[in-house]
């Protein structure tokens, strides 16, 4: 194989990711099924399921954290996962965002925002830092510990840190299930202008019907490690295809 040295996809642009015939397992047979889905440039794509569906092995896949048994990624149609191409994630151009924020507690919130940069010259490092607490609202908050801040606020960080390095492709699981209900609404809210002021394509991971309903442009619905229906919420809401899809849809209240 003779890939560039940088990664798949350009810092600041968008790309298309495709998963086709994707199946995967941990030794006592297949999680993931056969799974075929493509999200386009710029889309917010949630992947949606009842909690051991295979979500999360999909997104771990994405992110080049797996290697699945059979099928293929693409990532701007260049493959980055298959039959004889391993990609690792740091050549992928995507950013990953998990459920527990993972902020370093030892380190300041500009340094760990900085954490995915030290590629970077650090003038440029230093600037990066500064355009994304900007953009989350946080720019005041450099030197302070994650430990003084909410938990609203270490949400924000964490999605500093996410968007800092300009990933094209933003894969993030269960961002929001760490959070107090009453803040829920209100970090959506801000975290999806975020991501729409980056023009990342971003597949967000839940198992929240309410959540996927309210941040999707399209959503996947997974059962069993099958896609079972994929559509906008107002299709899999009001024309559901299935009796799952139905039920898992009538718990939104
Ligand atoms: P979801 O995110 O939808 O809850 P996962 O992809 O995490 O689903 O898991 C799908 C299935 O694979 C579950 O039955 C889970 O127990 C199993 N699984 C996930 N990760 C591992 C692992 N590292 N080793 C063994 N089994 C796993
Ligand atoms: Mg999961």
């Amino acid at each position: 194989m003779n890939f560039a040295r940088r990664p798949v996809a350009e810092s600041g642009q968008t790309a298309r990711l495709g998963f086709e015939d994707i199946r995967h397992g941990y030794g006592q047979g297949d999680v993931v099924k056969g799974v075929s889905l493509s999200a386009a440039p710029g889309e917010v794509l949630c992947l949606l399921g009842p909690s051991g569906s295979g979500k999360s092995t999909l997104l771990r896949i994405a992110a080049g954290l797996e290697q699945p048994h059979h099928g293929r990624l693409l990532i701007d149609g260049v493959e980055v996962t298959g039959p004889s191409t391993f990609l690792p994630p740091e050549r992928r151009g995507i950013g990953l965002m998990f459920q527990d924020f993972a902020l370093f507690p030892h380190m300041t919130v500009a340094d760990n925002v900085a954490f995915g940069l030290q590629r970077l010259p650090r003038a440029s490092r230093q600037a990066a830092v500064g355009e994304a607490l900007a953009r989350v609202g946080l720019s005041g908050y450099r030197d302070k510990y994650p430990h003084m801040l909410s938990g609203g606020e270490q949400q924000r960080v964490a999605l500093a840190r996410a968007v800092a390095p300009r990933p094209s492709v933003l894969l993030m699981d269960e961002p929001f299930s760490g959070l107090d209900s009453r803040l829920k609404d209100q970090v959506r809210a801000e975290t999806l202008a975020v991501l729409r002021e980056t023009g990342a394509t971003v597949m967000i991971v839940t198992h929240d019907p309410g959540e996927a309903m309210g941040v999707a442009d399209r959503i996947a619905l997974l059962k069993d490690g099958h896609l079972v229906q994929t559509g906008t919420p107002r299709a899999l809401f009001s024309r559901p295809e299935s009796l799952f899809a139905a039920s898992f849809f009538s718990e939104i209240n």
